[in-house]
C-alpha cells in the first residue's frame, strides 16, 4: 500500500525542500512519489510522453538528478540501470537478479535490530538489501 500524493502535497514537498516549483519538476514528481516500482529514468520519461506530455529525456534526467541531491529521491543500483526511489519512510529492498526489479521491504527499525555504535562511529540508521529472485522468476525457473 502506497499513500498517494495529491498535487497540494507534491507542491509542499517541493517546496519543503527549497525545489522551485515547474509544471515539469511537478509532473516528474508526481510519479515518482506515487509510484512503488522504483522506476529508471527512461521508464519515468516513457510514462510522460506515453500521457502526452512533451519533454526530453535530458529533463527528466535532469529532474530526478535535482531531486537526488536535494534528497526527495534515492538511486538504486540495480543490474545495469538506475532505479529511483521516493519512498521516505526507512525501508528495505529486495532485488531480483533475474528481472532487476526493486520491492519494497517493510522493516521496523529499532535500536535493537543494529548497534548504536561500531568502532566509535554513531550509527543513526541502516540500509539492507536483500537480493534473490522474486515470484514471478522463481515460477519461470520451475516451469523450465
Ligand atoms: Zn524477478
Ligand atoms: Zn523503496
Amino acid at each position: 500500500m502506497i499513500e498517494l500524493y495529491d498535487k497540494d502535497k507534491i507542491v509542499n514537498i517541493l517546496k519543503g525542500y527549497s525545489i522551485r516549483v515547474t509544471p515539469n519538476r511537478l509532473k516528474v514528481a508526481e510519479i515518482i512519489l506515487n509510484s512503488e516500482v522504483h522506476p529508471s529514468i527512461d521508464e519515468i520519461h516513457t510514462i510522460l510522453t506515453k500521457s502526452g506530455k512533451n519533454i526530453s529525456f535530458t529533463s527528466v534526467y535532469n529532474i530526478i538528478k535535482m531531486f537526488q541531491s536535494a534528497g526527495i529521491v534515492k538511486e538504486i543500483k540495480s543490474k545495469d540501470r538506475s532505479r529511483y526511489d521516493a519512498n521516505l519512510k526507512p525501508h528495505s529492498h529486495f532485488i531480483c537478479k533475474n528481472c532487476g526489479r526493486v520491492f519494497d521491504v517493510d522493516m521496523e527499525i529499532t535500536n535493537s535490530n543494529f548497534p548504536t555504535s561500531i568502532n566509535g562511529m554513531s550509527v543513526d540508521s541502516l540500509e539492507v538489501t536483500y537480493y534473490g529472485l522474486c515470484s514471478e522468476c522463481n515460477n519461470d525457473n520451475k516451469d523450465n
